[in-house]
């Protein structure tokens, strides 16, 4: 091990593995009771500089999201807190079974770990290898059905980053007077937001596929410190410049 904390979601058990996964850590921490500085003071360093442009443009597993994108659906607003409940569900079971139960369940692991592991003849398809392709398979649906279904609604990982989301020094920023709210961008965001009227929202992964699809260069991914939590930047009504095209006109 070299003692890095990975910023995003990976399994420190995999053959290959030379990092820490933030998660699988803290689990450890809460079994022999370790007050966690250096993991708290490396997520909160994480979080300041990035918060979830990790998930957009760093995680592995998030990557394999991507690959499976294909509905970018609205995202279901209460159900994307089930992540921080997943947090606290994660921090519970290892305090009360003393055991890395969410290790056990997670995706992750079951592609970074258990699988290669069968294939290098040292796990064998019993009962944990089965709950872990269990997990695996259902979460792989979901990522089918719904882009990005892990990192909207189930990933630890993803709601830590997610605290930080509206203070850290990468950010989503709107220029209100070029926006015309045509909603383009809500069209091609992978976590189903509507960007120009939820550009700092906590599921915001920072990908930037948004800025990419506004013809009217109205966002931007910055790298600055965010006043306020809001962005500054012009003072009218979006939609309201008459110069601009409204809902399907040409830029
Ligand atoms: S939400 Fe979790 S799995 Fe998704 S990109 Fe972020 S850390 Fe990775
Ligand atoms: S003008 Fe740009 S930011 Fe505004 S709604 Fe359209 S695509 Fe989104
Ligand atoms: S709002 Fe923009 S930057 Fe944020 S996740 Fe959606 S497309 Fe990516």
């Amino acid at each position: 091990m070299t003692h890095l904390i990975f910023p995003g979601l990976h399994c420190y058990a995999c053959p290959l593995s030379v990092t820490i996964c933030p998660i699988g850590l803290m689990q450890n921490l809460v079994i022999y009771g370790t007050v966690p500085y250096f993991l708290v003071g490396t997520l909160v360093a994480y979080g300041l500089f990035a918060g979830r442009g990790f998930c957009g443009w760093f995680c592995p597993f998030g990557f394999l999201n991507d690959l499976l994108s294909f509905r970018k659906v609205r995202i279901q607003r209460v159900a994307s807190f089930g992540k921080f409940v997943v947090l606290i569900g994660t921090i519970l079971a290892a305090w009360g079974f003393a055991d890395t139960i969410f290790c056990k369940l997670c995706p992750a692991a079951s592609i970074e770990a258990s699988i290669p592991y069968l294939f290098m003849g040292i796990a064998q398809v019993n009962r944990p290898f089965l709950i872990h392709m269990g997990t695996l398979a259902g979460t792989l649906v979901g990522m089918v059905l719904i882009a990005r279904f892990w990192c909207r609604y189930l990933c630890p990982m993803g709601a830590i980053l997610a605290l930080f989301n509206r203070v850290s020094f990468l950010h989503l920023s709107l220029d209100r007077r070029a926006c015309s709210q045509c909603g383009v961008c809500g069209e091609v965001c992978p976590m189903g937001l509507e960007p120009h009227t939820e550009y700092d929202d906590h599921n915001c992964i920072k990908c930037g596929a948004c800025t990419e699809a506004c013809s009217l260069g109205a966002l931007h991914l910055r790298l600055s410190p965010q006043v306020g939590g809001k962005d500054r930047q012009g003072s009218r009504q979006p939609g309201t410049d008459p110069g601009r095209p409204a809902r399907g006109g040409s830029a």
